[in-house]
């Protein structure tokens, strides 16, 4: 896509098409392979990609607002005329392919990981698991709704919802850079079905299509499971998630061992810790191997706001793997325990709120589906080429969000105002 004359300052969304048709192919190989059922489509699939890539990347948060920069020069520039209505892109989006979808984030990996962009953890992939709620509605429900009851005041009221689990890889930093967290792939959660058993299809999913993308899943302690943890043990690979006392043999066995076994001291960034490690535990039996618990203690001073004071606080993590201590150290284990909240406060925030993948574009539950799928396009290209592409004196102090708004601004920049849309 060219640069337009004079016009060489506001070019940064034209450069993050330049770098995804560059890097990923993006037009000729990412979402070429994407179709949907309609019988005689009038408007190519690939337009109407794009045109909620763009969506996402400009953060927009509505079809209709895009709906209103359709004829801006932009889009013009980019794929030779104007964005169709919201209505066309939900029921395009209705009736598109998840797999061409999921094809096309798998090429964004390959090409990634033959840049050498996703390396490992000293030997170890890692990836997280998270479960996520799409906005809720009483009036409006689709056959992948779930439900629920909520009391208001006398009455009860059915409320419906979508639910997803999704699955991002946490690559290591590349040698003096930053690194870049994949979105791999997401499954919607059925009616009547738990989030472990979601979460199980999904794997089974991203494990076949990516055998050796990670080792290690973590994961919160919803999936302290024997099922969730044998899973994983049957394909080669390794859980470490919180243990909460409601797994309580394993608990209480090894809370008899942090009270009698004297701790060694760490730390985990700034903070001093007091470190608990017992490998070759066999108080949970529906394991098909001995268990590994991790306890860290840790205490760090707060800046309290109302006076300036110092305030200590200590907080206390138990974590449960199955990962052995000759291939992962405590110290280790202990950093990778808390990349699972680093990614809620920046992996899965950033997506849900910032990109508003929680918005229900339209109400369908392939439609959804398949909207998700192009935000992780979206994310994904995004911070490859803001990791990789962008000079660090240009990122330097520049939010994500400013960014966004700057390329929101090369959309309605080309729009005239003087004419009716
Ligand atoms: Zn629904």
């Amino acid at each position: 896509m060219e640069t337009p004359p004079g016009k060489e300052g506001l070019t940064i969304l034209r450069r993050l098409i330049a770098y995804s048709e560059k890097v990923f192919q993006f037009s000729e190989t990412v979402i070429a392979g994407v179709l949907d059922r309609r019988s005689l489509p009038r408007i190519p699939t690939a337009l109407v990609v794009k045109s909620v890539v763009a969506l996402f990347w400009a953060r927009m948060g509505s079809l209709n607002a895009l709906e209103l920069t359709a004829h801006s020069r932009f889009f013009r520039d980019w794929f030779g005329e104007s964005v169709c209505s919201a209505d066309s892109i939900g029921r395009v989006n209705a009736l598109m392919d998840a797999a061409g979808l999921r094809r096309g984030i798998h090429h964004i990996y390959d090409q990634l990981k033959r840049n050498k962009a996703l390396p490992d953890h000293y030997g170890i992939g890692i990836a997280v698991l998270d479960g996520h709620e799409s906005h809720a509605s009483y009036l409006r429900h689709c056959s992948g709704c779930l439900e629920r009851t909520i009391h208001i005041g006398k009455t009860d009221r059915i409320q419906y919802y979508h639910r997803q689990v999704t699955l991002m890889l946490l690559p290591a930093a590349r040698p003096g850079g930053q690194p870049i967290p994949l979105l791999l792939d997401h499954e919607p959660q059925q009616p009547e079905e738990g989030e472990v058993a979601t979460a199980l299809r999904l794997l089974k999913r991203v494990i076949d299509s990516y055998p050796r993308a990670f080792d290690l899943v973590l994961a919160d302690g919803l999936y302290a499971t024997a099922p969730f943890f044998n899973f994983l043990l049957a394909r080669g690979k390794h859980a470490l998630v919180v243990l909460k006392n409601e797994n309580r043999n394993l608990y209480q066995d090894a809370a008899a061992l942090f009270a009698s076994v004297p701790p060694q001291q760490g730390s985990f960034r700034s903070r001093k810790c007091l470190w608990w490690d017992f490998a070759d535990l066999h108080s949970w039996p529906q394991v098909n191997a001995p268990v590994r618990v991790i306890r860290s203690l840790e205490t760090h001073s707060v800046r309290r706001q109302l006076d300036g004071k110092d305030e200590l606080k200590i907080s206390d993590w138990i974590w449960v793997t199955t990962l052995p201590g000759q291939r992962l150290s405590t110290a280790r284990a202990v950093a990778f325990g808390h990349q699972r909240w680093d990614i809620e406060n920046h992996g899965f925030n950033e997506l849900v709120n910032g990109w508003h993948a929680d918005h229900i574009y339209k109400h369908d539950a392939n439609a959804i589906e398949c909207f998700l799928l192009i935000a992780f396009l979206a994310c994904n290209i995004f911070h490859a080429f803001f990791t990789l592409n962008l000079k660090p004196q240009i990122r330097k102090g520049r939010t994500r969000v400013f960014w966004s708004r700057f390329m929101a601004a090369e959309i309605y920049e080309g729009i005239d105002p003087t004419i009716s849309p």
